[in-house]
């Protein structure tokens, strides 16, 4: 299944209404639309519009047929758009993330469950750190600089010697197999986490890679 199809079939899914709305119904309420609840030649079961009677699904499967044929204006037509109104774009993105966020962690579960695809990934990460070793620098001092920030001053000797101990035995299963975490982020949105022993937990690196970013991998 592509993207694009995933798209519409959500689409379709959120915007269809379970009721009949007839067309003097749908006249009578102002709307553009109307629902018959009987498939179109294509089998859709979806909202017809009331201007030419056309199934809307059917338009939204020859929009991206067109878009799939020439995926480069399409592009640019989604950039100009999300440009027109950048903050409106935001929101918008915003919101769908919201809306999705169940289905999108189901997604990145199955995704990254899939050996061939982390191995790609982590090659990916690898390269990019190669290529870009200002941006990885910059990375990895923002980093140290946010354990620094975030570790008190009144963490004593016992505590600094808690926390190698830790690192140490997540090291001690290999590179990429555990990894120290912390409980409440570093930089959450809400709070900020400190970095003290009862903050970390050791945890599978797969785990991890699912809350933090992609790169942390050629980091380490
Ligand atoms: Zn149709």
């Amino acid at each position: 299944m592509t993207g694009q199809n995933r798209s519409s079939a959500v689409m379709q899914q959120r915007s269809e209404p379970h009721e009949i709305v007839s067309i003097a119904e749908a006249k009578a309420r102002g709307l553009r639309w109307y629902f018959t609840g009987i498939p179109c030649v294509n089998g859709h079961i979806a909202k017809r519009s009331l201007s030419n009677r056309g199934c809307r699904a059917c338009v939204e499967m020859r929009r991206a047929a067109k878009d799939q044929a020439n995926p480069a204006r399409a592009r640019e037509r989604n950039v100009r758009r999300y440009h027109k109104d950048v903050t409106a774009s935001r929101e918008k993105v915003r919101l769908a993330r919201e809306r999705h966020a169940e289905k999108r962690r189901a997604y990145d579960r199955e995704r990254y469950a899939d050996p061939d695809r982390k191995a790609a990934q982590k090659q990916q990460a690898l390269r990019w750190a190669r290529e870009n070793p200002g941006k990885r620098n910059a990375i990895v001092a923002a980093r140290r600089s946010w354990i620094k920030r975030a570790t008190p001053r009144w963490l004593t000797q016992e505590d600094r010697r808690a926390i190698a101990v830790i690192y140490r035995k997540a090291a001690s299963y290999g590179p990429g197999v555990m990894e120290v975490d912390h409980i409440v982020p570093l930089r959450g949105r809400n709070v900020c986490g400190l970095h003290v022993p009862g903050n970390l937990r050791i945890i599978p690196a797969q785990v991890n890679r699912l809350k933090s970013n992609l790169f942390s991998e050629a980091l380490a």
